[in-house]
């Protein structure tokens, strides 16, 4: 059971991410090599050497387990790569290791507190890979009866399967028959049924008929085994509090709004675990907390921060800011990048650094090549330039516009007329500031 709730959430958790990523959907990984040397252009990333090396570097020791409740943070001018990085270093993570990834406005909302969003954010940055020994009934099947009732909203039914030295019969419930349905099982076929989950799989065909399987006895090669087998699933801490939580139930998990959660329910949580641990069943996997545009939390945010790093079951937390100096929120001081120097002293800062001029050309051509789009030479060569004097992600951004206005005359290659119009009808931050300027008296301020 629990198996099929990690997965609807995980998919649930990557329809989020995507939302947020499409930007960063040519990334996937951080294109090293096996010394942890960045190749030139692998894995959709480009550049960047020093900071990817270092990224590098942190995942071993967080593959090796060794650098749970510390934290990183990326330090850079905007759309210098931080969250590429920290994405290339979460799909190097593998699919095992929980990554949670939040911007840290997302903090402050009305639905729960701060400390409260903090929590869930780290809790579901930790796996909790669970072992459980189930049984698994295989068999040839030899008869199934479905009862309908009449308007076909209830499926009742039987199973008779035999094994070597018996013959089983389940009373069949409408998802079993649904299992069925889906894995088209007949008469011959020979299934395995979980008998924790009743998840069914077909494992093949019988070489005997049912009524020759008398004959066939303890040589027929399938149908014969009642065996205990071990399964293992990880589901992160934040789904077991939310699954155990009365008042939410698991059903929140597919809606994403969890609600607030009692500290009672997570401190059982943390002991049965801790129980689960001792006693070898479960395995504790520390993952990556991603808190983008980190200068948004507030000192509040940054003492929680600070002591749930202390704590045993902490993942490892990554940090990015494009701020220099800039206050702490909630206080009237000034610090580097906006965090405490507390927090800071235990950070582990990389920086990152505007692209080169070949940089931003090897991307731009990488984002054509994933979302499909032709450039001319001259219109790479104008892009380019644009990237270097705008931001790199606006120059990104153009690139779909642009196609929109290229298609429209009928071609398939975006030209610089194209370019130019897009750039017209959309501002880069410092024409935005200036045409604010502007403004002066007739927006208000
Ligand atoms: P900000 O401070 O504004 O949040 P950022 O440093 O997080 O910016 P990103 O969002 O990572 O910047 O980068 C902007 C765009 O450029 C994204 O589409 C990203 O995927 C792409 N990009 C950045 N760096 C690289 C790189 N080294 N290789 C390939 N693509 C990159």
């Amino acid at each position: 059971m629990a198996t099929q709730i990690s997965t609807g959430t995980s998919e649930l958790r990557d329809i989020t991410k995507m939302e947020r990523i499409g930007a960063h959907s040519h990334i996937r990984g951080l294109g090293l090599d096996d010394r942890l040397e960045p190749r030139a252009n692998s894995q959709g990333m480009v550049g960047q050497a020093k900071a990817r090396k270092a990224a590098g570097m942190i995942l071993r020791l967080v593959q090796e387990g060794r650098i749970a409740g510390r934290a990183m943070l990326f330090a850079g001018p905007p759309s210098t790569g931080k969250t590429a990085i920290a994405l290339g270093m979460a799909q190097n993570l593998g699919p095992d290791v929980p990554f949670t990834m939040i911007a840290a406005s997302e903090v402050f909302s009305l639905s729960m507190s701060k400390t409260e969003a903090l929590t869930q954010a780290f809790r579901r940055s930790i796996g909790v890979r669970i072992k459980e020994e189930t049984e698994l009934i295989e068999g040839e099947v030899v008869e199934m009866q479905i009862d309908r009732s009449l308007t076909g909203a209830t499926k009742t039914g039987k199973l008779t399967i035999k094994t070597t030295d018996m013959e089983t019969i389940y009373e069949l419930g409408s998802k079993m028959i649904d299992a069925m349905a889906k894995e088209k099982v007949t008469a011959g076929d020979v299934i395995a049924i979980d008998k924790t989950s009743g998840k069914v799989s077909k494992l093949g065909r019988s070489f005997a008929r049912s009524r020759d399987y008398d004959a066939m006895g303890a040589d027929c090669p399938e149908g014969e085994i009642q065996k205990r087998k071990d399964v293992v699933h990880t589901v992160s801490l934040h789904e077991i509090d939310v699954i155990n939580s009365r008042t939410q139930g698991f059903l929140a998990l597919f809606a994403g709004d969890t609600g607030e959660i009692k500290p009672e329910l997570r401190n059982q949580i943390n002991t049965k675990v801790a129980e689960w641990r001792e006693e070898g069943k479960a395995e504790i996997i520390p993952g990556v907390l991603f808190i983008d545009e980190v200068h948004m939390l507030d000192i509040e945010c940054f003492s929680y921060l600070n002591r749930a790093l202390e704590n045993e079951l902490a993942p490892l937390v990554i940090m990015a800011s494009n701020r220099g100096m800039a206050p702490i929120r909630g206080t009237k001081i000034r610090s580097p990048h906006g965090l405490p120097v507390d927090l800071l002293d235990r950070v582990l800062i990389v920086s990152t650094k505007p692209y080169t001029a070949a940089d931003i050309e090897e991307i731009i051509k990488i984002r054509c090549d994933e979302e499909d789009v032709k450039l001319t030479d001259e219109a790479l060569k104008v892009l380019t330039t644009m990237g270097g004097q705008t931001t790199l992600r606006y120059a990104l951004n153009l690139i779909s516009t642009s196609q929109m206005l290229a298609r429209k005359r009928k071609s398939d290659k975006v030209d610089v007329d194209d370019l130019r119009r897009s750039y017209t009808y959309f501002m880069d931050e410092k024409r935005s500031v200036e045409w604010i300027k502007m403004q002066e008296g007739s927006l208000i301020f």
